[in-house]
């Protein structure tokens, strides 16, 4: 025996179809649809209509879109050369709340997942190679077999124009939250929320002290800051989040500490 009309049954499947839904709530969702004034639930099903005849995805990106290019792609304060590579659109939404990030984005809309049999050939990977190649970036991809933790996890090694070499090891915790794991080797944990400084140096009495007299000179509040070392008396490094920007001469003074400070860059 059916229970419900079957337009009522029929709306109530179509909500159980949607991420999340279970067979209770979707029959509750279909009854407050039907209790709606008949302009409310037209405007909720045009809605429905419009989003899937407009929004479509950016040539460029694939993120979404209602325009030819994205806001992202046609704006040209963006910095063209950078692009982050992110899993889906709504990715793309958390970057952007942070307002730290100016590059551009490639979306995949998934992630591999063996498991799931998606592989490279069902993401838009190939794409991604084109758009660096077309705006001249030279993109290297490096096989690895070695077990990362967590599913989030990306290595990068960075070389800057003094040479100093950065192996950093990092998570996204979602949220536009990343939180760096490793550094040059070293097992580390901070969040970057706030301007970085990273002084690598040498593990002894009154170093701490020297460079937090640095800030204190140049009235940079310390918003976290925690020491991390491989051994008692060796390399260590000292992780430093402040409210502000630290300014070039506080680095250059921090730098001229030397032989105890071996390096110092900001994130
Ligand atoms: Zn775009």
């Amino acid at each position: 025996m059916q229970f419900f009309p079957a337009a009522l049954q029929n709306l109530a499947d179509q909500f159980a179809r949607l991420p999340g839904v279970g067979s209770k709530t979707a029959q509750r969702l279909a009854f407050h649809v039907l209790s709606l004034p008949d302009g409310e639930a037209e405007e909720f099903a045009n809605a429905i209509l419009e989003a899937k005849k407009q929004v479509h995805t950016c040539p460029v990106c694939q993120n979404l879109t209602d325009g030819e290019l994205c806001p992202v792609c046609a704006s040209d304060s963006r910095d063209k050369t950078t692009i982050c590579v992110v899993s889906e659109p709504r990715d793309v939404l958390s970057i952007e709340r942070s307002r730290e990030y100016h590059g551009v984005y490639h979306v995949l809309h998934g992630a591999l997942s063996p498991m799931n049999r998606v592989g490279p050939d069902d993401l838009r990977i190939r794409n991604a190679y084109q758009e660096a190649r077309k705006r001249g970036m030279e993109v290297q991809m490096v096989l690895s077999t070695q077990e990362m933790p967590h599913p989030n996890t990306a290595r990068i090694r960075a070389e800057g124009a003094n040479g100093l070499r950065i192996d950093m090891v990092g998570v996204s915790l979602g949220g536009a939250v990343i939180e760096v794991r490793q550094l040059n080797g070293m097992d580390v944990a901070f969040r970057c929320e706030y301007p970085t400084l990273l002084v690598f140096h040498q593990d002894q009495p009154g170093v701490i002290r020297q460079v937090t007299e640095v800030l204190e000179n140049a009235q940079a509040n310390i918003a976290f800051m925690r020491v991390f070392r491989n051994a008692k008396r060796k390399d260590a490094c000292m992780i430093i989040e402040t409210d502000d920007p630290i300014p070039p001469e506080s680095i250059r003074a921090i730098q001229n500490l030397k032989p105890v400070i071996r390096e110092v860059c900001t994130l």
